[in-house]
């Protein structure tokens, strides 16, 4: 029901924690965060309070560039468990999702029929084994993440990393909202809604229906739903809470 996403140099398990508590008030049955750093994941999910997912993570460390996905879970599909929780995993990249992929069962199924295996009953899983399938025959990992978007039915904010491109964060909202947040220091921050920026961006650019793309430490490229390139219109993020 929450997402959030960091991409810098700061505390990257902290921000990701702190983002997620900020978005509590939209309620969840679970949570989760997965960090890529130095070529490495690390993944975390607790069923319950965030309390649980920080008692998890207390002797996790992250430092210097690491890039970061977290997710408070509302189960639509597939009970409140641990594996239901998200990130969730494919062979080499990991997904968070808020919304509802309506035609997960045929993908899941063609997919199933290729060799996946999931570990959980989410619709969610379908994005990443579909990502993972796309990649094999797309030029690279961006062109492997439009396709799956273009695949996908349904309502959706999305993150995806991938150990490929350790350097960006890929991201589609459609139907659920997502937003980026931008400061001096190159940081890139993504969350469903302004409260987890206050602090620590000055501006941000509210994602529109279609959009997809990513961002690293130097770009942010966001297309729209016909692929065509846009431009991020960003505003000033009042401080306030
Ligand atoms: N449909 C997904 C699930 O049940 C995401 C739910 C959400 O938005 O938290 O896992």
């Amino acid at each position: 029901c929450g997402i959030v996403g960091y991409l810098g140099q700061k505390n990257t398990k902290e921000i990701l924690l702190e983002g997620l508590k900020e978005l509590e008030y939209r309620g969840y049955d679970s949570a989760g965060i997965a960090v890529l750093q130095n070529g490495n994941f690390s993944n975390y999910k607790a069923v319950g309070k965030l309390v649980n997912l920080k008692e998890k993570t207390k002797d996790f460390k992250t430092e210097g560039f690491a890039l970061g996905i977290g997710h408070t879970r509302w189960a639509t599909h597939g009970k409140p468990t641990e594996l239901n929780a998200h990130p969730h995993l494919g062979e080499s990249s990991y997904v968070v999702h808020n919304g509802i992929i309506e035609n997960y069962v045929e993908l899941k199924k063609e997919l199933q029929a290729n060799g996946a295996r999931f570990l959980s009953q989410t619709d969610t899983e379908v994005i990443v084994h579909q990502f993972e399938k796309n990649q094999k025959s797309a030029k690279n990992s961006f062109e492997a993440f439009a396709k799956t978007v273009s695949e996908l039915q349904g309502a959706y904010a999305i993150l995806l990393v991938t150990k490929n491109e350790p350097d960006r964060i890929f991201f589609a909202k459609y139907g659920s909202p997502m937003l980026i947040g931008i400061n001096k220091e190159n940081e890139k921050y993504f969350a469903s809604s302004d409260t987890p920026l206050i602090g620590h961006c000055q501006s941000v650019n509210y994602f529109e229906d279609g959009d997809y793309g990513y961002a690293t430490s130097k770009e942010i490229a966001v297309f729209n739903k016909d692929g065509a390139k846009k431009e991020l219109k960003f505003s000033a993020l009042s401080q306030n809470k």
